[in-house]
Order: C-alpha cells, then structure tokens, then sequence
C-alpha cells in the first residue's frame, strides 16, 4: 500500500465522540501515524505480532494491520473507543484484537510495541506507565511519539531499561482543537518520533 493511501485510511478512523482531556484523548494526526508505520515497515518490524498501548479509537493498530503485521492488538482504558476502534478496523477490513484494559496491568507482550502515549500535559507524567509497559512487554522494538521537551526524560528512561535509541526524528505535527481549553483553531507541536530496539540487549 502506498503511503498517500494509507494516510487516507488512517483519515476514516474517527476520533473519540467526547473526548477526555484527563486521559489526553487526543487522535494521531493521519501523517505522523504513516510516518510511524512506514518506518517500523522499512526496519522489517511489521512481519509479526505488533501491540498498540492507549490504542484509543486504533489508527496505529489498524495501520499496522493493514500493512501486514499480524497478530495486532490494542488495548484502551476507555471503553467508548474501544467500540469505535472495533467498529473502525472492521470498516477498514483490518484483523486487530482491541482489549479495555490499563497499560499498566497488560501482560500479553509483542514483538512490537507502537504508541502515542498521554504526553503529560494535563497530568504529569502521564506517560510513564506507558514507557514502563512498552519496555516489559516488546521483544524487538518500540515506535512512539513524545514531545521535544520530554527527550531528556525518554532518553534516561531508555538508558534504564538497557534499550538503544536508534532515532529521535522530528515530525509535523497539527494538534486540531480537541478540548474546550484549546483556544485556537489548530496548533503545532514539537513532537519526535522515537525508534528504540530492545532486542538483544537485556
Ligand atoms: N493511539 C491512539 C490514541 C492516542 S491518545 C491514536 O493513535 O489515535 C492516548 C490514549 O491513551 C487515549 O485514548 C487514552 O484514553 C489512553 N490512555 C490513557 N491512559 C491510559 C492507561 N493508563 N491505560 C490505557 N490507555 C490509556
């Protein structure tokens, strides 16, 4: 599949209908999440099982299925997305398993973790259990987004857990308005796309 059509897809996938500020329920914009897919497809790490934590209404799970990585599961701690994610893959014809579930109690690992955690700015920190979970739970590698000002935090944060950084690449980024305190229209964030292995290195 081509890149273009993908971020069409990936477009159809519909945000939450009420979205949470505390749970910063906040959709991947369509480019960045094909920017993450694509990569993880250039790096041969969507041939096996591939894991979406906060999975939300599921554009990078569905994504990673329908570039071929099977078996893909999410899991979401609100169960209002859960139901559009499902609705969502069946609509784009994609295999995912989406779960309700808390990150922090996950156990079921993948060889690939994907995500776009809380970036914790309504509460701080929010993205630490997400950072704990993908470092227990994936095999090979891990693809996240996180903003700029968190790189000092992500890179320790891997330091700890024994994995390599292999890029923190910048990505465009237009955070439509989601929440009744955004005042404007639509607003760029300084966001990283990290690719982090962890194989081999425990
Ligand atoms: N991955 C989605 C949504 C990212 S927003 C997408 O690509 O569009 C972050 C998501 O994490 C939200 O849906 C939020 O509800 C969820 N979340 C926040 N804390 C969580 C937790 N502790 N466990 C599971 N999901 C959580």
């Amino acid at each position: 599949m081509r890149r273009a059509e993908l971020v069409r897809r990936l477009e159809s996938v519909p945000p939450p209908t009420h979205p949470r500020s505390d749970l910063e329920q906040v959709v991947t914009p369509a480019e960045p999440a094909a920017e993450l897919l694509f990569t993880a497809l250039a790096a041969g790490d969507l041939a096996g099982s591939v894991l979406d934590l906060g999975s939300g209404t599921g554009r990078l799970a569905i994504g990673a299925g329908l570039l071929g990585a099977s078996p893909v599961a999410g899991v979401e701690v609100d169960p209002e997305s859960v139901a559009l994610a499902r609705a969502a893959a069946t609509d784009a014809g994609a295999v995912v398993e989406f779960a309700t579930g808390d990150v922090g109690g996950w156990t079921r690992s993948a060889d690939v973790v994907v995500m776009n955690p809380p970036f914790g700015a309504q509460r701080l920190h929010a993205d630490r259990p997400f950072w704990d979970a993908a470092y227990r739970l994936a095999g090979r590698s891990v693809y996240a987004f996180a903003l700029a000002e968190s790189r000092t935090f992500i890179a320790r944060r891997a330091v700890a857990a024994n994995a390599h950084v292999l890029e923190t690449r910048p990505v465009a980024w237009g955070l439509p308005r989601t929440f009744p305190h955004h005042t404007r229209r639509r607003v760029a964030l300084s966001v990283d796309l990290w690719t982090i292995r962890t194989e081999g290195t425990e």
